[in-house]
């Protein structure tokens, strides 16, 4: 780039892409934001299922420089989401920065600290450092069911609804029983001819009601901001000392506890013994991502509600055939089966030292330094990288976490301070061998279920530590654990 300015490329403007460009402003650091879709907020952009609200409590799932005192909801709805960020993108000035539909395809590292980024748009030129910001729940899973094209009605994955259609007296098969089903069916138990919800494992579910914040309170957190910095340390504090540090063995009381409020709420609330037995799990509370709904039980109740547990053979012109021989007649099939969580920054092909690409170096498993890097690709840090810390945690504060780790190191880079900054194999080595001990340790692998949390290789996708580790792990980079140029 020789005497071009330094300059950083953010891939994705989502929830932490939005994020780092506004953390790369206020170093005055210049940049630019490659999108492939036509509008930011990744996530919140994409799903727009009925019933789509956060399960992580609003004045958590907020970035500390950008509290919200208008928060409709305890847990607001996915449009409110969209808009929280949209408006903080637009007030910080970071959509100046963004370039919508605008792919990137490639990232080659060409040497000299430079990396080379090409977009669906044609070559962008040369970065000094890559902020991978591509989100993590995102390439979706159609499950491979037999037949599943032959279905004649409408059918879609639950990230991709179909707006135009009116489900209005329509009959509607729901696959799948993970956050996506359990809010969907009651948001539309009451609109449908009947709704069949396919469940292959039944869920542990909370039973956490979604209060609205009166005008009143949303006053008094206008007038005093302090109370909305009041509401997320109690909040921070129930999620990531209580409920995530349950998850990987550091708080059993709080397990013991969330596994007694889910069995309660079961025997509470589900009245007929048979049903409360199908939708009985067979393994520990947490070892699947938790659900919260206290709308789900009553929804699945209801007489044009069906639960069908018998597992599905295959798909056909009329609807889902299940191995009892029943064919369950539908209009609608929704398939609310997840996300490839180790898909990262794919289709995209990320090229490092030596020809190494990253797909090629993560075939047999997604593995980095600390959640944030990789050897042989200098420069380049991801946010959502394998091993951060989702499903239980405020992804906003993580990838806030991440951001500023990364921003230690492009600020050395843009300092002079280096060409080259990357781990070394031995502390990337070192910091897998670790996980791979600590999930012993965690209910997603002791609590006796399969789950989105791992791959076929039986690493895992998130962080197997406390909260408070990983904002130590990720505070100040350990220079000794990388390599400068
Ligand atoms: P998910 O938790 O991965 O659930 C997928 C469901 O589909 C599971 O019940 C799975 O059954 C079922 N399934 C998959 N393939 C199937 C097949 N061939 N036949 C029958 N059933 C099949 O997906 P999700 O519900 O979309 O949630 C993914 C994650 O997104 C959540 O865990 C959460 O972290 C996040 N999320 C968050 C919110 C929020 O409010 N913040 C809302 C939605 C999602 P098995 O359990 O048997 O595999």
């Amino acid at each position: 780039m020789g005497s071009t300015p330094f300059r950083v490329a953010v891939i994705g403007a989502g929830a932490s892409g939005i994020a780092a460009g506004v953390r790369l402003r206020q170093a005055a650091v210049a940049f630019d934001i490659f999108e492939r879709a036509d509008d930011v907020g990744g996530t919140w952009r994409d799903n727009r299922y009925p019933g789509l609200a956060c399960d992580v409590p609003s004045h958590l799932y907020r970035y500390s420089f950008a509290p919200n005192a208008e928060w409709s909801h305890e847990y607001s709805p996915a449009a409110e989401i969209h808009a929280y960020f949209r408006k903080v993108a637009g007030d910080l000035g970071v959509l100046d920065h963004v370039r919508l539909s605008n792919e990137m395809e490639t990232a080659e590292y060409v040497g000299d600290g430079l990396w080379r980024v090409v977009t669906s748009q044609g070559d962008q030129g040369l970065y000094n450092a890559v902020i991978l910001a591509t989100g993590i729940l995102h390439q979706m899973v159609l499950p491979d069911i037999p037949g599943r094209d032959s279905f004649a009605g409408a059918a879609f994955h639950s990230s991709r609804w179909d707006q135009e259609l009116d489900i209005a007296s329509k009959r509607v098969g729901v696959i799948g029983t993970g956050s996506t089903a359990t809010q969907i069916v009651p948001a539309i138990v009451d609109q449908v001819a009947s709704v069949s919800l396919f469940q292959r494992t039944p869920q542990w579910i909370s039973p956490v009601p979604n209060n609205a914040f009166s005008e009143e309170k949303k006053q008094q957190f206008r007038d005093h901001p302090q109370k909305m910095g009041e509401l997320y340390a109690f909040l921070n504090d129930v999620f990531n000392n209580r409920f995530a540090s349950a998850l990987v063995g550091a708080n059993d009381e709080a397990l013991a506890e969330m596994a007694r409020a889910c069995r309660e709420n079961l025997e509470n609330n589900v009245h007929d013994p048979d049903l409360r037995r199908r939708l009985t799990p067979d393994y520990q509370t947490g070892c699947k991502r938790l659900i919260v709904s206290d709308k789900f039980y009553p929804a699945i109740q209801k007489d044009n509600a069906h639960l069908v547990d018998t597992p599905i053979a295959g798909i056909e012109p009329g609807g889902v055939r299940t191995k009892d021989g029943a064919l369950h007649e539908l209009d609608v099939i929704v398939y609310a089966t997840g996300f490839d969580p180790f898909a990262f920054f794919r289709p995209a092909v990320i090229t490092g030292r030596n020809g190494v690409t990253l797909n090629e170096r993560w075939k047999d498993s997604c593995q980095a330094y600390r959640s944030v890097a990789v050897p042989d690709f200098p420069n380049l840090f991801f946010i959502g990288g394998p091993n951060s810390p989702i499903g239980n945690f405020s992804y906003l504060r993580t990838a806030e976490v991440q951001i500023g780790y990364a921003m230690q190191l492009v600020r050395m880079l843009a300092d002079g301070k280096g060409r080259e900054i990357e781990p070394t194999r031995e502390a990337t080595e070192t910091f897998n061998a670790e996980v791979s001990e600590a999930i012993r340790h965690t209910v997603w692998a002791t609590g006796g279920c399969t789950s989105w949390y791992f791959d076929k290789q039986g690493n895992v996708v998130s962080w197997p530590w406390t909260y408070a580790r990983f904002e130590a792990d990720l505070g100040a980079p350990r220079m000794d654990e990388l390599k400068v140029a």
